[in-house]
């Protein structure tokens, strides 16, 4: 409660910088006129919450996260309604996994009903940022660094809590197109036990070598367990789900993967209409003797970059599997058009996840 009360200092820059057309916006390498920040010390605890000009951080050489990686981060979008408002979606979700990885980071937590009221009043002072063009948004990148100069190993006595905002363009330029994916069978994301279902960088780092060494043209690769390689994980930075036989299937939790926002609200949408969803161990093998049978009928990753990406081709070696001739399914489609129709507040939201 106290730190909910909390004032927010802000700094206002004295001229905004220019902003980018509509049309040339990419991802995340453009960054609005301010950013939150907020600082932690085993004495002091999180204090003095402000918001300041965007500008490089004045970091330590020695400061923990360079060394061993110390660090948590997030991903959402801000929203441009047709009455030209902010809207989030699920916020909360995105700081209460904050939490989650930042306990098996060893970080402290960070209030997050403080933390959404500071995001807000960080979007209402950039709102002019959020672009406006079809399928545009505001990207959301919180992330907490360890900042402690010392190099032991051991969890840090100060860390920064900072969010930036970047507009970023729209992640179907073309309208919707299935993607190619491979399946991994070298490289794995993490494993049970270790931190794949926290939002932490060293994930990602690990996850670059699979992509590199994935033949041209392929777009992501599926991720399959640590230990047996044999049951389906993820799919890129994404939750994945099949449907077979007339059920949708997704990888049950269990400690390895992400729990994506996405994943939850495609899960609760597909009860809402009483499409049978199933969340359990999914293998390999059974997607392939389903794709013999004629019964795997789509397969598409949920994520807040492209809300749903069907899969058009599934890649094991020699083995090509077309799924739904390389086609968007219905499931898919409307799984996409419902979601982001909630989010750029188009549609009616019958479950209260926007704000
Ligand atoms: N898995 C991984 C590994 C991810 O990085 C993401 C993106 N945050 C997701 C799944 C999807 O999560 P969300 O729907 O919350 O974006």
């Amino acid at each position: 409660m106290e730190e909910e009360q909390r004032e927010i200092r802000t700094d206002i820059c004295s001229s905004g910088k220019e902003k980018p057309k509509s049309d040339q916006l990419e991802f995340g390498r453009i960054f609005t006129d301010h950013m939150f920040l907020m600082d932690y010390s085993n004495e002091e605890g999180w204090h003095d919450p402000r918001i300041v000009p965007y500008e490089p951080l004045n970091v330590d050489p020695s400061a923990m996260v360079f060394h061993y990686g110390q660090s948590v981060f997030e991903g959402m979008k801000a929203y441009l309604t047709p009455e030209r408002e902010a809207q989030l979606f699920r916020p909360q979700r995105n700081f209460s996994r904050m939490n989650h990885s930042n306990n098996r980071l060893c970080i402290p937590p960070i209030d997050e009903t403080f933390a959404l009221k500071a995001l807000k009043q960080l979007i209402t002072l950039d709102k002019d940022w959020i672009p406006e063009a079809e399928g545009t948004s505001l990207y959301i990148r919180p992330f907490i660094i360890s900042t402690e100069a010392f190099l032991g190993v051991a969890p840090s006595g100060h860390y920064k809590f900072i969010i930036i905002l970047s507009p970023v363009g729209a992640y179907y330029k073309e309208g919707i197109n299935p993607i190619k994916i491979a399946v991994e069978h070298d490289y794995v994301r993490t494993v049970k036990g270790g931190t794949g279902e926290a939002k932490t960088g060293g994930n990602y780092a690990a996850s670059l070598k699979a992509q590199e060494m994935a033949e041209e043209g392929i777009a992501q690769v599926l991720w399959l367990d640590g230990v047996e390689r044999k049951y389906i994980e993820e799919v890129g930075s994404m939750n994945v789900f099949f449907k077979i036989g007339g059920k949708v299937v997704t990888p049950a939790l269990n400690g390895s993967i992400l729990e994506g926002v996405t994943r939850n609200s495609v899960i609760e949408l597909l009860k809402y209409w009483n499409v049978p969803v199933e969340e359990r161990k999914l293998s390999m093998e059974e997607v392939i003797k389903a794709h013999q049978d004629g019964k795997l009928e789509e397969a598409f990753g949920a994520g807040t970059a492209a809300v749903i990406s069907p899969i058009g081709e599934l890649v094991r070696g020699e083995k090509h599997l077309e799924i739904n001739e390389s086609k968007t399914g219905p499931i898919a489609k409307r799984l996409y058009d419902t979601l982001t129709g909630i989010q750029y507040g188009k549609l009616e939201d019958p479950f209260d996840w926007v704000e």
